[in-house]
């Protein structure tokens, strides 16, 4: 597909440790030679930290199987940025196949917690309780900082990245515990996104995040999960401008009225669909339309395993989710042609 932008990307996740050798091929034979030019890797606290082992989540990845990912991109011209999560979905249930994904749920079980909340369990923001679709980090512990700026400073390191992708999506659970009630949702999310931000610039990195947290559920009309409705929203007028916001939308629209929000703001952005063909249309036809040198590009989601999207793409194979080769015909019609 032609688009009038500069950036094409995606984004995958971290491949098993098994796996690194088909994304990687899957990087160099399909995506570099289909133009595409950055790849956010959700890795989340899949590596193999060194200043804070007890932070590892499932199946880390070792600095070699990085190092062969960031050889690839290099070598074709991709821009490679770490993806964490760096307040909401720090737990889930895992996917299946068994990939290191962890997705929220609505179900009030107890759920797997990732590698930060599992290692310092009183840095969840309601550690008692059932979490509401996923685990959040409590934003006002100072503990918090010290060690994701830690985790943070070692993923740019082996990525050899010129940004990070932070996350910071869907939200539902902020404010809750007995210190974070004393500010607003807006202020808490909006000095947070600014601390990570000032950090990241600090060491020359760009921070990307996922936009859903500015936008005012009711002025919008976008549903909860695609925006807020919890308050976070007018935190958009104090966080620094040169964030790029990747507006994802999933959900069947004719109207996107995210555009105008951030062109409003004085924010770039990117649009971020994912695998559902007429959705994904309705998404580019209206950034194009409506485009007023805001959008930067496409920033196309996955959500399998990147090796199973691999596997199913280079060799064939049945995709092991029931999502994935559906996601596979998206990441054809938006690459090809
Ligand atoms: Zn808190």
């Amino acid at each position: 597909m032609q688009l009038p932008w500069k950036t094409k990307g995606i984004v995958l996740t971290a491949p098993l440790h098994e796996e690194v050798d088909n994304t990687v091929k899957f990087i160099r034979e399909y995506l570099a030679p289909n133009g595409c030019n950055l790849i956010c890797m959700q890795i989340r606290y899949r590596y193999q930290f060194k200043r804070h082992p007890e932070c590892m989540g499932y199946d880390p990845l070792s600095e070699e199987d990085i190092k062969k990912i960031v050889r690839a991109c290099k070598e074709n011209g991709i821009r490679l940025l770490p993806k964490m999560n760096l307040h909401g979905h720090q737990s889930g249930l895992p996917n299946i196949p068994t990939d290191g994904i962890l997705h929220g749920h609505h179900q009030k079980i107890p759920d797997i917690r990732d590698g930060l909340l599992r290692a310092y369990p009183e840095l969840d923001e309601t550690p008692d309780e059932p979490a509401f679709y996923s685990r959040s980090i409590c934003l006002t512990n100072p503990l918090v900082k010290i060690i994701l700026f830690d985790l943070i400073d070692e993923l740019l390191e082996v990525f050899e990245a010129d940004g990070m992708h932070i996350g910071c999506d869907e939200v539902l659970n902020i404010g809750l515990c007995p210190e974070c009630r004393k500010y607003s949702n807006a202020k808490l999310f909006g000095d947070w996104v600014t601390a990570v931000h000032d950090h990241l610039a600090s060491r020359g990195a760009e921070m990307l995040m996922w936009g859903d947290r500015f936008l005012n559920s009711a002025e919008t009309g976008y549903q909860e999960f695609e925006s807020s409705a919890n308050g976070t929203d007018p935190a958009i007028d104090v966080v620094p401008k040169d964030i790029l916001v990747c507006d994802w939308h999933y959900e069947k629209q004719t109207e996107y009225p995210s555009l105008a929000v951030y062109k409003n703001k004085g924010f770039r952005m990117l649009i971020s669909p994912w695998r559902i063909r007429e959705h994904t249309d309705n998404f580019i036809r209206y950034a194009i339309e409506h485009d007023e040198g805001q959008v930067e590009g496409l920033l196309l989601t996955t959500w399998c395993g990147s090796g199973d999207l691999a596997r199913h793409m280079l060799y064939g194979e049945p995709g092991r989710w029931n999502h994935t080769e559906e996601i596979a015909r998206m990441v054809r019609y938006i690459f090809e042609n």
